[in-house]
């Protein structure tokens, strides 16, 4: 089963089989765009070839966005792929890019890696926030990307808090509830997260977060 006969299949379980699902990579296109056409025989989605860099998950998301687009008047609950492309695409352009990542990022990532999971994690990509990012941190399934809050430039102490709980969604990742809620603060990610080594940190953070008098302050997802 290719992408998107999966991506379909998630979509519209109750509805009947299509074949014929063609999914081309362009170079002409710009940035993450994509396209879908159809006639009576098939069904061509064309993706800018960005997309090749980002997950099958997302890629589903966004051919299931593509197929909505081709069948607008059928039921449908929203899978997970789609609910996670619609967020990526709401956080598209609000990070500041970096080519390479920030030394004081990376520093943090590696003191994080080799003191909670024994060295082995895959470093991610790593970005401080910008201006327009209100959380402290954040973490993107998609693009394998941990998000810090400016604030915390020159704060070790607490960056590395912030660091350690982003790298927690990376390898805990997320679940879909039996209610269809998406969790990501999972009771295992929180027994985890009660290992972290300095106790009175969550109380630091707060001190930190009135001291800055920031309203509204919250962690990642
Ligand atoms: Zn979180």
């Amino acid at each position: 089963m290719n992408i998107g006969e999966e991506a379909y299949k998630e979509l519209f379980p109750n509805y009947p089989e299509i074949r014929n699902i063609e999914i081309n990579y362009s170079g002409k296109f710009k940035s993450l765009n994509a396209n879908v056409k159809y006639d009576i025989n098939r069904i061509i989605f064309s993706l800018s070839k960005d997309w090749m860099e980002y997950s099958d998950d997302l890629r589903k998301g966004l051919i299931q966005h593509l197929f909505l687009k081709v069948y607008p008047r059928r039921r449908y609950n929203k899978p997970l792929a789609l609910d996670l492309y619609e967020k990526f695409t709401e956080n598209l352009g609000k990070y500041t890019k970096v080519e390479e990542s920030d030394s004081e990022l990376v520093e943090s990532f590696d003191r994080m890696n080799y003191e909670y999971f024994d060295g082995e994690m895959e470093i991610p990509n790593l970005r401080w926030g910008g201006k327009a990012f209100t959380k402290l941190g954040h973490y993107e399934y998609a693009s394998n990307l941990v998000v810090i809050s400016d604030i915390f430039r020159n704060e070790k102490e607490l960056l590395d808090y912030i660091m350690y709980h982003e790298l927690l969604h990376k390898k805990h990742g997320y679940r879909k509830s039996k209610t269809g809620r998406i969790m990501h603060h999972t009771k295992e990610f929180l027994a985890e997260e009660k290992l972290y080594k300095v106790k009175d940190i969550e109380q630091k953070l707060k001190w930190f977060i009135r001291k800055k008098r920031l309203k509204k302050a919250f962690l990642g997802f």
